[in-house]
């Protein structure tokens, strides 16, 4: 049998024993953990600091603003090394949409509009109550915590449209035998409190970068309402809307901001899903569309209104 691993070296990280890891990026490896004392399944972050002096981003500053907030990983706990942060998260046991891109290629409209309402929501509370920029938007940062499954509303389906919405979740059996559960936006790494200042670091996944970044330009909350855009494009038809090989064609078509409903992909989605794409992904940033006009919008609106309490 495998052992298990603790955080020795750090006496506040003692009461978590490791059980697996999670992921791991550039910067930063996540586990899963257990609470010893009391049971409670963890994610632990472990993410390295540029220089031992200088913090990477102020953790602390930011993620208390975050706390219990609904669509947002929770911050339990937070504790530092010199070299690193380690970062004790509530765990989100349904993976990430990336997977469920790839388990299911593309969404339904419902499915879409179930996780993009819950996306705009968390968006919302990050823009508009903590001032807050996410800059690292992408299906990899955007997890699942499951929902239980009520038995008498299991239904089986035969295609991706047949996802149907119950009142939290939607249903799809033939995903893993339950709800896609409920979004929770992870990954603050590059995360920044602007308080309406504009930024101009350099940062981002390039296919779903915005224009103004690639570009070199002052950005703002924009560009995470550009990532939203690629997010939904992507769910709809599986394949996002900025794409090529070299990195410099890709740059030159994001900030040329061209691109496509290419048929037949995308002849069965309605024109308020199209519409809405085209508001997020529109290059000039002062004209895009803000995380309050996505909630507002005919697309979204009437079938998730969003509310802003914890759930
Ligand atoms: P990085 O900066 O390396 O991208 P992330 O915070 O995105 O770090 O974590 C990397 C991966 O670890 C995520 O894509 C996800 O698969 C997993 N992960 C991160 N936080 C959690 C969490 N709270 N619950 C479950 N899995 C997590
Ligand atoms: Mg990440």
């Amino acid at each position: 049998m495998r052992r298990k691993s603790t955080l020795p070296i750090y006496p506040s990280l003692h009461r978590y024993e490791i059980v697996k890891k999670l992921g791991d990026g550039a910067f930063s490896d996540v586990y899963r953990a257990k609470d010893k004392r009391t049971g409670r399944n963890v994610a632990i972050k472990v993410a390295q600091k540029y220089t031992e002096d200088e913090p990477m981003i102020d953790m602390q500053h930011l993620h208390p603003n975050m706390k219990k907030k609904p669509r947002v990983t929770e911050l339990i706990q937070f504790t530092e090394s010199r070299q690193n942060y380690f970062l004790v998260l509530d765990l989100c046991e349904g993976g990430e949409l990336f997977h469920r891109i790839v388990d299911l290629t593309y969404f339904s409209e419902d499915l879409s509009r179930h996780i993009i309402g819950q996306l705009a929501q968390a968006v919302y509370h990050l823009h508009e109550e903590c001032g807050v920029v996410h800059r690292d938007i992408k299906p990899e940062n955007i997890l699942f915590e499951p929902i239980p499954i009520i038995p008498s509303e299991e239904r089986i389906l035969h295609s991706f449209d047949d996802a149907t919405k119950k009142d939290e979740g939607v249903f799809i059996k033939d995903v893993g035998g339950g709800g896609i559960g409920q979004v929770k936006l992870a990954d603050f790494g590059l995360s920044k409190i602007i308080w309406d200042k504009d930024t101009l670091t350099p940062c981002g996944t390039v296919g779903y970068t915005a224009p103004e970044i690639v570009c070199d330009q002052k950005y703002s909350k924009g560009v995470d309402m550009w990532a939203m855009g690629c997010v939904l494009y992507t769910m709809l038809c599986g394949f996002p809307p900025f794409y090529d090989e070299s990195i410099s064609a890709l740059t030159h078509k994001v900030a040329r901001g061209h691109f496509a409903f290419l048929s037949p992909w995308w002849d069965p989605i309605s024109d308020d899903a199209k519409d809405l794409i085209r508001g997020l992904l529109c290059v000039d940033p002062r004209k895009r569309y803000t995380v309050g006009q996505v909630l507002r919008h005919p697309w979204l609106a009437p079938k998730s209104t969003p509310s802003f309490d914890s759930s």
